[in-house]
């Protein structure tokens, strides 16, 4: 088998937060494999094969990467972002323990910017401290394990990003999980909702625990969560600032 399968992320959306790696992967692939709409945002040679399908078939779009490796083809897997973090790279691992002639192929996973570093950087240093990351779809998990770390997250003071936090099929999972945050942290912890970072609807909005609206959040959105230590810098005339210092109390 002569094959590879290199696994890239596209990053949250603009060119210039797409590594030059994954932009190479990508090149050198004669067939991409991804979810429609990363797939639009590629501009492929007419010599290069891609094969669309659905965000939910996830692993059997990893099965195809694979099968085509398997023949011989240079694959390229796209993710958005990271495509480690709540994307393909753990399909396709999880589908090669299916089948063991799949472990003697050339795999190789290149990192990428994921949606919290983005997000965290347009609005200062909300992550600058202990974060978590917490995805709210509960397609692939119980809602009651979301629910627990959740739950685990405000016990350990953690700054949160929240990936997934709503679509159509799931519209009430949104409220639910502020209602639990509401009741086990400050309402004056700050909030933001960074919808679509990077990207031509970018929207950023500023708010705090109490009086965050749910509905604000819909599948292009990440919302980080404070830190009992997370604060609003002001600024005349700008955007504020969000910060998780990295001390707790006076730096020593
Ligand atoms: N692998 C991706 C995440 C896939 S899960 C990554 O590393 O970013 C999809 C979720 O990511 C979305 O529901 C949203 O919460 C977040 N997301 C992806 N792109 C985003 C962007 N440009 N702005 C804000 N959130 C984004």
């Amino acid at each position: 088998m002569s094959g590879r399968v290199m696994i890239v992320g596209l990053g949250p959306g603009p060119a210039e937060w797409m590594t030059p790696e994954a932009g190479a992967a990508i090149g050198a692939a004669s067939d991409i494999v991804g979810y429609g709409p990363y797939l639009d945002r590629l501009a492929l040679r007419a010599d290069q094969r891609a094969h669309a399908s659905d965000n939910r078939a996830e692993l059997n779009r990893a099965r195809l990467a694979l099968k085509l490796a398997a023949e011989g083809r240079a694959v390229a897997v796209v993710s958005g972002g990271d495509p480690g973090v709540f994307a393909m790279a753990a399909a396709v691992f999880e589908a090669i323990e299916e089948e063991p002639e799949w472990l003697d192929l050339d795999i190789a996973v290149s990192p990428g910017v994921t949606a919290m570093q983005a997000a965290a950087a347009r609005l200062g240093a909300p992550l600058g401290h202990d974060f978590c990351a917490i995805s709210l779809s509960d397609n692939l998990k119980p809602w009651a394990i979301v629910e627990r770390r959740l739950r685990a997250a405000c016990e350990g003071d953690f700054a949160i990003a929240l990936y997934n936090p709503a679509s159509r099929a799931r519209p009430t999972r949104i409220t639910q999980a502020f209602d639990l945050l509401r009741r086990l942290k400050a309402r004056a912890t700050p909030v933001a909702f960074a919808r679509a970072v990077g990207r031509a609807d970018e929207a950023l909005t500023l708010t705090t625990l109490g009086e965050a609206d749910p509905g604000l959040a819909d599948m292009a959105t990440l919302i980080v969560v404070g830190s009992s230590e997370t604060r609003f810098i002001a600024r005349d005339g700008g955007r504020k600032w969000m910060l998780t210092p990295r001390a707790y109390g006076a730096r020593r």
